[in-house]
């Protein structure tokens, strides 16, 4: 009997040891995001200025952690679970401490889709009050709609997680010795753009508040972004992480190439409306001249200008 026992509890112990080393393989094969570490403890990885597809697994958007003394928060989790986990693994690689936070600067795709690989970490999940709402309104279009681009195998994993904690006005998180300011701004890029400001370095995750090089995506309100940027403007921000493209380093400097597109389109098609000209006629042509200072603007400039003639058409 005592036998019998001893061998049941070996076998077990055996199957146990088997699946901690199955489990241990399967995490090493997970290769860490690349990082670079902007500021002392504050890790970007700076996505392509792509659309999102299966061969670059939805790796589009900048995605972050910041490490504190009791922890870490996570800034935006990627376009794909796959890329979430990457991501998970590239924190694991620089500390042991927990994952306290994960703050989605907004309801798109590339920087939400991640958040499951963050589900068993227990991580409270932070965002605008309004992303709720808009997670749950854009959702199941965003899940059905991506399914062409970015293939089954990418899109079966992706669940959307809504937040565990919102954010009106804002929000200071402690991660221990270090403050996060986080900000919900007024309706601009989405109705729910979320900064995060980590105080003890002056580095600022903009989200898709500022584009660099990529084209500005307007999924919200062009008359609101405008009035945002001087906000956005007044922050005293030693270093700014956009939602797509590269650090920017002298601000508010490096918002010029936004406002400018902005401007212009809403100059522009202020003039078409009061002229007379059709939406249709005036999308195709508005903003040529900045054709070409644009990554991705045969992408979005028609929506854009179709987005906004419509809001200013109202005015
Ligand atoms: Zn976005």
């Amino acid at each position: 009997m005592r036998l019998m026992r001893s061998i049941r509890c070996l076998a077990a112990a055996l199957l146990l040891l088997a699946w901690v080393t199955a489990a241990a393989a399967a995490a090493s094969r997970i290769s860490p995001l690349s990082m670079r570490e902007v500021a002392p403890g504050v890790f970007v990885h700076f996505g392509r200025i792509a659309l999102m597809n299966r061969d670059n697994d939805g790796a589009i958007a900048n995605v972050g952690f910041v490490v504190g003394g009791t922890g870490v928060a996570v800034v935006d989790t990627g376009g794909s679970v796959d890329e979430g986990r990457r991501l998970l693994a590239a924190i694991r690689a620089q500390t042991n401490k927990p994952v306290r936070y994960v703050i989605a600067t907004h309801m798109h795709p590339d920087h939400v889709f991640g958040n499951a690989a963050f589900s068993e970490t227990g991580a409270e999940f932070v965002g605008h009050a309004h992303l709720p709402r808009a997670m749950a309104t854009h959702g199941p279009h965003y899940l059905e709609s991506f399914r062409d681009a970015m293939g089954a195998a990418l899109m079966d994993e992706v669940k959307l997680v809504p937040p565990t904690v919102t954010v009106s006005g804002t929000l200071v998180l402690d991660l221990g010795d270090r403050r996060l300011s986080l900000t919900a701004w007024p309706t601009a890029h989405t109705d729910n753009d979320l900064t995060v400001f980590d105080e003890a370095t002056k580095t600022l995750f903009a989200g898709d508040l500022l584009f660099v090089h990529h084209v500005p995506v307007i999924d919200g309100s062009l008359i609101g972004w405008l009035k945002d940027l001087d906000a956005l403007a007044a922050v005293s921000a030693a270093r700014v992480v956009p939602g797509h493209g590269p650090l920017v380093t002298a601000w508010p400097q490096g918002l010029a190439d936004e406002r400018r597109y902005l401007d212009c389109l809403a100059r522009e098609l202020r003039d078409a409306i009061r002229r007379g000209i059709p939406m249709a006629t005036a999308v195709e042509s508005v903003c040529a001249s900045e054709s070409d200072r644009w990554a991705l603007f045969p992408e979005y400039n028609i929506r854009n200008a179709t987005a906004a003639y419509a809001e200013l058409e109202w005015e």
